[in-house]
């Protein structure tokens, strides 16, 4: 029924998800502690966390399969935190595919249309469809252990999208695939998403994932979201301590902040926009791509002096250990793409970075 009025209906966007101080408990614990997240129609948005910081638990009240405490689920303006699972119309993926093993991959994608008594024809025409987005049309009539993982999952989101729900939901849907499969189902998922248009929120633990693929990213921690924004904005203005220190590698410097100035831990000047509006003790993070180490140490240089003690081919990038003179151990990441001026171990080097480049975080 959801389906026809959007199929007869006009372009009004449909998929909008708000989240109103969701709570819920397990015996012992608090798995998701006050989370409210307004969702657009058509983005793509993750939730991006460590294990056990609520991620789940989250979905599976967007999905109604938990009933939260307290707080609100809302679709498209409509309460529906008390609507049982199958009332929602919402898709669900899950990292172990839940395929129905003695049905072959067409039954399977039609099951969700036979549930809800679509027309023969109609059936037919949609789970063709569905498949030849996902690229399985020509396996319509294998069985599920008659497929690779990758493929097993690539039902699993045909059969979501067969009854055309506005918003699909993903559970680590490439948890249990090797690196390489990883990376070309999530382009592939990215895709289909540009091709369908519909909401998707997508669970993973996976920072590489969540920034490739999201219009936004919801950071996870301890059942709380630490910050919603743009993937370039998590990663290069990180909220918090925890934040930065979660998605990607970050050196993070102890500092005193006074009156615009911010001096390291042996009261050297160093380089640094974005100051906050206090004074006081602080951490300056700077991500090991920015961090410099340069050997012609000029007296007036702002930086951290130190020396190189270790480096470390890794293939498109040579990483440097950089211990300063107060004792602080910093990394600095050089891509390999001109062989002049990397300094080596042992030499001393003042390591320091464009002011733009760092955040400094009071939390
Ligand atoms: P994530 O998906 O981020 O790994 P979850 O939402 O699964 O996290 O879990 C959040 C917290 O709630 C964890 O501490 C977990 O142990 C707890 N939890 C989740 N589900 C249950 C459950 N059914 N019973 C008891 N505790 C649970
Ligand atoms: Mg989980």
């Amino acid at each position: 029924m959801l389906m026809k009025a959007r199929a007869s209906g006009t372009d009004v966007k449909t998929g909008g998800i708000a989240l109103h101080n969701l709570r819920k408990r397990y015996a012992g614990a608090v798995a998701v502690d006050d989370v409210s997240l307004s969702i657009s129609p058509g983005e793509f948005i993750s939730l991006l966390g460590p294990s056990g910081s609520g991620k789940t638990t989250t979905l599976m009240m967007i999905a109604g399969f938990e009933m939260p405490d307290s707080g609100q689920v809302l679709l498209d303006d409509k309460e529906i935190t008390r609507l049982p699972a199958h009332r929602r119309e919402l898709g669900v993926i899950f990292q172990n595919y839940a395929l129905f093993p003695h049905m072959t991959v067409a039954e399977n994608v039609a099951y969700p249309l036979r549930m809800r008594r679509v027309g023969k024809a109609e059936l037919e025409l949609r789970v063709r469809r569905v498949l030849e987005q996902v690229h399985l049309d020509s396996l319509a009539s294998r069985y599920p252990h008659q497929m690779s993982g990758g493929q097993q999952q690539r039902v699993a989101i045909a059969r979501a999208l067969a009854f055309d729900p506005p918003v699909l939901l993903l559970d680590e849907p490439l948890g249990a695939l090797d690196k390489k499969l990883r990376h070309h189902l999530r382009n592939e998922i990215k895709t289909l998403h540009k091709q369908v248009g519909k909401t998707m929120i997508y669970v993973t633990h996976d920072q590489d994932e969540a920034l490739a693929m999201s219009d936004r990213v919801a950071v996870m921690h301890e059942g709380r979201i630490r910050q919603v924004s743009a993937p370039q904005d998590i990663y290069r203005r990180p909220a918090d301590l925890f934040v930065a220190g979660f998605v990607g590698e970050v050196n993070l410097i102890p500092v005193k902040f006074t009156s615009g100035v911010v001096q390291g831990p042996a009261g050297e000047r160093l380089p640094a926009a974005h100051c906050p509006a206090v004074d006081g003790d602080a951490t300056l993070c700077v991500r090991p791509e920015h961090l410099r180490l340069e050997r012609a140490i000029s007296p007036n240089s702002g930086g951290v002096r130190g020396r190189v003690t270790d480096m470390m081919f890794v293939g498109d990038a040579t990483i440097l250990e950089f211990r300063s003179d107060s004792g602080l151990q910093l990394t600095s990441k050089v891509l390999n793409i001109s062989a002049d001026c990397m300094p080596g171990i042992g030499d001393a080097c003042v390591a320091s970075w464009a002011a733009n480049d760092a955040t400094i975080l009071t939390q």
